[in-house]
This record gives structure tokens, sequence and C-alpha cells, in this order.
């Protein structure tokens, strides 16, 4: 990624909810885990993590609430749209949801995290590394092969 792509901006469904990223991300992951299917309503999630030094809500107010202990979820109030998360364990970051971006082509994911959890029947034919769970420290362990 490169400085042409910052800031970038978004925002939820209905508008009210504005935000703009103006570093580069941390990372950019696939979601597998049954938090975020459930939260988000969708059978994964992409998520792109940025300093949260280095991201602002810009306009309206987000709904916030614990899905589990140490990790709190952010939506539009008004339309739904989930827009960000915060685990505990990385004080420093935000993950903001990929698609609520006005141009989410700018965040391709680069892995696929939460892999053991996996709806059986959701298959994507990247090639991108793929991980089975975080562990307790945070360290992502890798799973050989596709599962
Ligand atoms: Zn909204
Ligand atoms: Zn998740």
């Amino acid at each position: 990624m490169n400085d042409k792509t910052i800031p970038i901006t978004g925002g939820c469904c209905c508008g009210d909810v504005r935000h703009e990223a103006t570093g580069q991300s941390v990372l950019v992951e696939f979601c597998h885990c049954q938090s975020c299917r459930h939260a988000v309503g969708a059978p994964l999630m992409a998520w792109a993590a940025f300093r949260r030094s280095e991201f602002a809500i810009t306009a309206g107010d987000v709904t916030a609430y614990e899905s589990s202990p140490g990790l709190e979820r952010t939506f539009c109030g008004r339309c739904g749209t989930s827009l960000t998360l915060a685990d505990d364990r990385f004080p420093d970051d935000i993950y903001v949801s990929v698609s609520s971006f006005d141009d989410a082509e700018k965040l391709p994911p680069e892995f696929h995290i939460w892999r053991s959890r996996r709806l059986s029947w959701l298959e994507t034919s990247d090639t991108l590394p793929r991980y089975a769970q975080f562990r307790a420290d945070g360290i992502v362990e890798e799973q050989p092969g596709r599962s």
C-alpha cells in the first residue's frame, strides 16, 4: 500500500456516520469467527486495522457494545452498519469494517483468520495465507495447507 491510498474515508449505509483513516492499515484480514458472523450478519467479515491515533469518526455517533469480554463493537444506531471492533489485547489498534469504506478496493485482505471456525460451505478461491486461530497472546498460528 502506498501513500496515494490515504486518507481513506467511509461510513455507514444511511450516511449518518462517517469515518476517516489518515494512516496506512496495519493489516487487513478476513475473519471467520462466529462472533463476527453474528455481529455483522454475514458468513465472514473483512477488517482493516489502523492505529487508533490515525482513525476517527468524523460525523455522527456510533452505538457500542461488548460482544465478548474485551471486544467492543460499534455500529450505526440508525441503519445498523457494522463499523469498528476494538480488542483490548491490541490497545493501539482499531479494526474497521473494510466494506464500510467508500472504496474497499483500496483494502484487499492479506490473510484469513479463524479458519477453524469457518462455515463448511464457504470456500474462497484466493491464495491468501490461512490461519486457524489466534492464540491468547495474540500470535497467529498457522494451519498448514488448506483446511
Ligand atoms: Zn447509518
Ligand atoms: Zn471475527
